[in-house]
Parts: structure tokens; C-alpha cells; sequence
């Protein structure tokens, strides 16, 4: 039996390039523009239903540098939670980064405020929890914060770029279905 508010482990999600098509260097200022990623949907349902807190982590500058407003992003987090919703996946929690590099916030990834916001709403046990993104930031985030770290193919990252990398993901996967077999493979 679990123990009220004992810390579980959780799963961090980055948004684009992993939920959804990577808008490339770009953003997705409207709902119309937000295309989920293959297989996404179903992943996220599995992991729910196997019982992982799932929290979305996204950086997006757009919002500051005026490509779109804070309420036009709400109504794409609001579409999108109910479509993963009617698809029988559950969203934790949606943190946003809405500032820009000049503003030198602490929750821009790879910076942790975004993890430490989720660690807020419920006690989560980061040594046992997973971040999943495709870029750099979200590998060296979750190393930073002592999660295990997943590396998709899906967005951004070409899989021979990684050799570049100053951090290595603990694994790299082709996308967010292949993740979620992965972690939940007996
Ligand atoms: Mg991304
Ligand atoms: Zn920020």
C-alpha cells in the first residue's frame, strides 16, 4: 500500500519533439499548429495506467519574446490535457518556463526550477523518476536533479549528435512509445 505523501517516483515529459511535432527552432503559437507524435498518445495512457505521475516540462521563450500570449499557450495546455485525457492518459502537472535567456530565471531548463515546481504539488522520489526529452538541456536537467534520463529520437536530436554531447542519456529511444516500453518492460 502506498503511504500518504511519501515521495513516489515520477516521470518528467518535455512537450515538443516528445508529445508533440517539434515546431523545429520555432513554436506552436495555436492549437491548430500542435500535432502529436505517433504513438505518443497510447504512451502516455500505458504510463498512466501502470500508475507513474506524469508532469510536462516545457520551456517556452516564445512567450516572452511576444510570439504568443500566456492565454493563447492555455488554450493549447488545455486542448492537448483533454485530448490526452479522452485518449485515458492523466497529466500531473504542466510547468511552463515562459522567460527568455536575458531574464535569467531559475526554472529555463536546464535549469531544475520547472522539477522543483513539480516536487511542490507532490512529493516525488527524483532518484527513481525519469526524464524524457529530446534535446541537450533535458538530458543535462535530469542528470542535475539525480533522475534517470531518456533521450528521444523524435524531435530535435539526430542520433549522431549524441556523441558530441558532454552527458550521455541513460537511453536513447526512437520516441515516447518506445520510452514507455522501455520503462515498463517486467
Ligand atoms: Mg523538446
Ligand atoms: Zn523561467
Amino acid at each position: 500500500m502506498a503511504i500518504l505523501g511519501a515521495p513516489a517516483p515520477a516521470i518528467f515529459l518535455d512537450r515538443d519533439g516528445v508529445i508533440n511535432r517539434s515546431p523545429g527552432p520555432g513554436y506552436v503559437t495555436r492549437w491548430e499548429e500542435f500535432a502529436f507524435l505517433p504513438g505518443s498518445l497510447t504512451a502516455i495512457q500505458a504510463l498512466t495506467h501502470a500508475g507513474w505521475p506524469l508532469f510536462i516540462i516545457s520551456n517556452q521563450r516564445g512567450a516572452a519574446q511576444g510570439l504568443y500570449t500566456r492565454a493563447a499557450l492555455d488554450e493549447i495546455t488545455a486542448a492537448m490535457v483533454a485530448e490526452i485525457a479522452r485518449m485515458g492518459g492523466a497529466i500531473a502537472g504542466v510547468l511552463y518556463c515562459l522567460h527568455d535567456d536575458a531574464d535569467r530565471c531559475g526554472c529555463r531548463k536546464p535549469a531544475r526550477g520547472l522539477i522543483d515546481q513539480a516536487c511542490r504539488m507532490r512529493p516525488v522520489d527524483l532518484t527513481r523518476s525519469y526524464v524524457i526529452g529530446d534535446d541537450l538541456k533535458d538530458i543535462v536537467l535530469g542528470r542535475a536533479v539525480g533522475c534517470r534520463t531518456i533521450l528521444v529520437l523524435s524531435g530535435r536530436t539526430a542520433a549522431d549528435a549524441v556523441k558530441q554531447w558532454p552527458v550521455a542519456p541513460d537511453r536513447i529511444c526512437r520516441d515516447l512509445e518506445d520510452a514507455a516500453s522501455w520503462i515498463l518492460a517486467p
